[in-house]
């Protein structure tokens, strides 16, 4: 017996002094998304897989086979979540979630925004602020430092902003180019009327293409305006796109600070319909950034 627990002492030892050799894997797994936040079509079926970005183990190595993930109903309209969950062999475990909007798509993958729930934006004051179909301002928010613009009295944008218009405003009046203003800021109260006489004059599909729910308008933030040629009067269309204004937005508004929220090519990203007239001032640092990549501030906020 004596010797029998000996035998079992030595092994011991022999053991512990082998895992000892062996490196410890202490550190959870690496886990990331290429997406916080999708919408998909109703019914639709979703490739689970393809939204992990990296799934990797110091001591493992590459483990994207090993990530495990809950399956979601598409048949159902509404949120829901995916968790990803990756375990290293060593037990460490690391989640990641993921929000998915199942949405019914009118054509372009235009979705209604009464189909999602929003996230509220936190930093509504903040030039760079992301507002569109899934981020909503806080109920009632406005800014506190409206001026009038250049050409009209009874359109307002937050004051950079406004200082950015003005130097765009002069810089096209001197190579010939009239802007006028459509539409500067909105409240959300006028915001809510719009979008309501949108659907009920257009219907909701039109409305969601062209028109931003209330509080999830960039017009509430003071940072956005619409513009077209006078002669057009306030009709906006995709006309403006051919004109001088049109060309001159395309070619050096960035340069002020402004981008084309919502261009042709980059409909499913932002979810709007093609609006050659409406510019967002996110600073000339930024725009440049965005114009330089040729990307919209959806997918500015992905990669950041
Ligand atoms: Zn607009």
């Amino acid at each position: 017996m004596k010797r029998y627990v000996s035998v079992i002492l030595v092994m011991g030892l022999l053991l512990s002094g082998c895992s000892k050799e062996k490196k410890e894997d202490k550190e959870a797994p690496v886990l990331t998304l290429k997406e916080k936040r999708i919408q998909v079509e109703l019914n639709s079926k979703v490739d689970y897989q393809s939204f992990i970005e990296k799934a990797m183990d110091e001591v493992d190595g590459e483990l994207i086979s090993v990530v495990k993930y809950n399956e979601i109903d598409t048949s159902q309209i509404g949120q829901q979540e995916i968790t990803y969950t990756l375990k290293d062999k060593a037990g460490n475990e690391t989640k990641q979630t993921m929000i998915v909007d199942v949405v019914k798509y009118f054509k372009n993958k235009i979705f209604s925004p009464t189909q999602v729930k929003p996230e509220i934006v936190k930093n509504p004051e903040d030039i760079t602020v992301l507002v569109n179909k899934v981020h909503q301002l806080p109920q009632d928010w406005e800014p506190n430092d409206l001026e009038p613009i250049i050409d009209s009295k009874f359109r307002y944008l937050r004051k950079e902003a406004n200082a950015a218009f003005t130097k765009f405003y002069k810089a096209a009046k001197a190579k010939g180019i009239e802007i006028y203003s459509v539409s500067a800021y909105r409240s959300y109260q006028k915001q809510k009327i719009n979008w309501e006489n949108q659907v009920k004059v257009f219907g909701e599909e039109y409305a969601s293409l062209y028109s931003a729910y209330p509080g999830r308008s960039e017009h509430q933030l003071g940072l956005a305006i619409d513009i077209s040629y006078k002669n057009q009067g306030d009709n906006l269309t995709e006309k403006v796109a051919s004109s001088d204004i049109g060309k001159f937005i395309e070619s050096d508004a960035y340069k002020y600070g402004f981008i084309l929220r919502y261009p042709k090519d980059k409909v499913s990203i932002t979810n709007y319909g093609y609006e050659p007239w409406h510019i967002r001032y996110v600073g000339v640092d930024l725009a440049k950034k965005l114009h330089k990549q040729g990307i919209t501030l959806e997918e500015y906020y992905k990669e950041a």
